[in-house]
């Protein structure tokens, strides 16, 4: 078990380079969340989600991570100023090798397999994600990862 706070900026110090090339402003809110299970995988699913919500920003653009609990689960919300992904594409961006287009995406390489690996850690951890536009800023992607709080042994 880890405090998804320490999770989180574990992660962010490998992007500071792109955080400072592109002046992303980054805002964690975290409260006392915490990570059970597997906790290499879990590094492995918020850092695929937080290096696209800056490789797919924008200069200047801000990268926001929210965590709320409730007596169940903690929910994480990872929103980001940048391209965006048009509604159709929303649930298609967890499949293997899916790019939203070639052409958009080319330029900020990778090959497609990010999300699909977020979407099966987070599945093996009786968790669930999902995307919708990040409306509180009008642009950008927003993903939603809720993950149930560790049962006390009884
Ligand atoms: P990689 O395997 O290196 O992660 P990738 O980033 O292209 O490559 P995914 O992370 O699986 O692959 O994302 C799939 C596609 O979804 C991306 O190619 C991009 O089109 C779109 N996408 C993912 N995250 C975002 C985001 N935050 N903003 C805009 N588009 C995104
Ligand atoms: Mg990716």
């Amino acid at each position: 078990t880890i405090l998804a706070e320490d999770l989180i900026n574990s992660i962010l110090p490998d992007f500071s380079e792109s955080i400072q090339e592109k002046e992303i402003s980054v805002t964690v809110e975290l409260g006392e969340q915490e990570l059970t299970g597997d906790l290499e995988l879990l590094y492995r699913a918020f850092y695929n989600v937080i290096e696209n919500g800056l490789k797919y920003n924008v200069q200047g653009g801000s990268l926001t991570i929210t965590g709320t609990e409730t007596q169940d689960s903690s929910q994480f919300v990872i929103a980001d100023t940048g391209i965006g992904i048009p509604k159709e594409y929303q649930d298609d961006v967890f499949q293997s090798l899916f790019r939203v287009d070639d052409a958009r995406d080319r330029k900020v390489g990778g090959v497609g397999l990010g999300l699909a690996i977020v979407k099966k850690i987070i599945e093996a951890h009786q968790g669930t994600i999902t995307v919708e536009d990040n409306q509180e800023e009008g642009r950008g992607a927003a993903f939603s990862l809720t993950l149930p709080n560790k049962k006390e042994a009884s």
